[in-house]
């Protein structure tokens, strides 16, 4: 494949630490291969969602092992939940006693493709175009399980073993919200356990701006099901008299937001915080570039922002609750007939912010639609996946261990982020690892729009992120003791 990345040279604007010459040599030296292998994994259509092929995640998650096995792990394998997809876990840990130990985590599976004709290239064939590599996964996540094991095999080849001890975890459901976490660290959490995990699963601020991740929102998914009759009846006898599913659902929707798009549920948020000082000073102190942000988001010309317009875009975008529908059991057009119907049901994706708890949250939803759903219909209200919102404080020796790698790798300062998407394995590993440090590093791009359709991987920044990790672990040798002290 032809690309950017076909000499050995070092990725734009990056520089060399002292000492890592070698490091940096031997990862620059296989950057060509390491996007061949991106290419291979991103073409097997890992979708776990329920209702697509598990076969294809499962054999995404064989092709990640292998990977990992030519990165010079050891002890690689499928960690195994029932009824889970599989993870995938390695190591190279001969770095001895007094050097730090890393989880280094990515996931394999991805989300589905959306609307096909979106996508300008077929989304499990991917395809570069001006230096960005577009396909389904390219980026969410398969360009973080790319990031370590090009990080994890510079360092064997250019002096045998990584400074620090290794561990990695490749999750195979976090696009479905990780149901079966809690089971999965039951079993396998105390053989993962580290002082450091490094999460390469978040967006950089800009492309070539690196990014620190310190708060992610969480997510509580529910659906509704409206209903009106045992079957749908003909329009033109029925219709004036007998209310409809669907003209109910969308006037139960409307109820959710006020008129500027806030949410309106009566105790939704309860619980949630404000910021402290400390975190809107971090907020603050970045650009809010709002017309960035619309041409990120590629909006319609004349498109207003929800909330007060005096809100930062950026805290907006990290620190609101929302709720949105993302699906609907209604005919396409191609099917709708002539009827009244008598049944809809709507996939409410909600985000959480710090301190709103998820079960609360839910319990104010379903009130809220009881409350609210008109004609005297049925509605059903039902669970989905939850996560809680999760937030640190980016001051540890670890982070300060990342700000340097990351500053070299890219020859740029760190932006201290936010993120409004949810990692829901975050929390629980670092807790159940007695606060270890969580390092959320970037591989995405605002322009990756992953999740969307034309998903793409700038390559620019997959090799700065790559680079950035390898001179990581050495920071986080240097700084072996403090990092080692967990939580202090
Ligand atoms: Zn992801």
């Amino acid at each position: 494949m032809s690309t950017p990345m076909q000499s050995a040279a070092l990725p734009e604007g990056s520089r060399v630490p002292d000492g890592l010459d070698d490091v940096a040599a031997a990862l620059a030296d296989r950057l060509p291969e390491h996007l061949d292998a991106l290419v291979e994994l991103a073409s097997i259509p890992s979708i776990s969602l329920a209702g697509n092929d598990p076969a294809h995640v499962r054999r995404s998650a064989e092709a990640t092992a292998d990977l990992l096995r030519g990165a010079g792990l050891e002890d690689v394998r499928l960690l195994e939940v029932d009824d889970a997809h599989p993870y995938v876990t390695g190591s190279l840990c001969h770095a001895g006693e007094a050097a730090p130990t890393l989880l280094l985590y990515a996931h394999h599976d991805v989300q589905p493709v959306g609307t096909p004709d979106r996508w300008s290239s077929p989304p499990f064939e991917p395809t570069v175009r001006d230096g960005r590599l577009y396909g389904r996964g390219c980026s969410d996540d398969k360009a973080g399980v790319i990031a370590h094991v090009a990080a994890i095999r510079a360092w064997v080849d250019a002096r045998g073993e990584p400074p620090v001890n290794v561990k990695v975890v490749i999750e195979g459901e976090e696009e479905i919200g990780s149901p079966h976490l809690p089971v999965f660290l039951e079993r396998y959490g105390p053989m993962l356990d580290a002082d450091v995990i490094v999460i390469a699963d978040v967006g950089n601020f800009k492309t070539g701006w690196p990014g620190l991740t310190w708060s992610l929102r969480g997510l509580m998914d529910a659906t509704v099901t409206v209903r009106c009759m045992a079957q749908p009846v003909h329009s033109g006898m029925w219709g004036g008299l007998v209310p409809d599913a669907l003209t109910a659902t969308a006037r139960l929707l409307a109820t959710l937001h006020d008129d500027r798009g806030d949410v309106a549920v009566d105790g939704f948020a309860a619980g949630a915080r404000e910021l402290t000082p400390e975190e809107r000073a971090r907020v603050e102190a970045l650009p809010p570039d709002p017309d960035g942000l619309r041409t990120e988001a590629r909006t319609v010309e004349g498109l207003h922002w929800l909330g007060d317009p005096d809100d930062s875009p950026l805290e907006r975008i990290w620190f609101t609750p929302t709720i949105t529908p993302t699906g609907m059991s209604v005919p396409d057009l191609a099917h709708a007939s002539n009827t009244l119907l008598n049944e809809v049901s709507t996939k409410l994706s909600c985000r959480m912010v710090p301190g709103q708890d998820p079960a609360r949250a839910f319990a104010a939803l379903r009130r809220h639609l009881e409350e609210h759903v008109p004609w005297g219909l049925e509605v059903e209200v039902s669970p989905g996946e939850t996560a809680p919102a999760w937030v640190t404080d980016p001051s540890s020796a670890a982070h300060e261990a990342a700000a340097a790698a990351f500053e070299a790798g890219y020859g740029h300062d760190v932006a201290w982020m936010g993120c409004g998407g949810s990692i829901p394995l975050v929390g629980p590993f670092a807790e159940s690892f007695g606060g270890a440090a969580a390092l959320l590093i970037g591989v995405e791009d605002p322009a990756s729009n992953a999740h969307g359709e034309d998903e793409s991987q700038d390559l620019g920044d997959l090799a700065r992120t790559a680079l950035s990790e390898a001179y990581l672990f050495a920071e986080l040798a240097d700084r072996a003791e403090a990092v080692r002290a967990r939580g202090a």
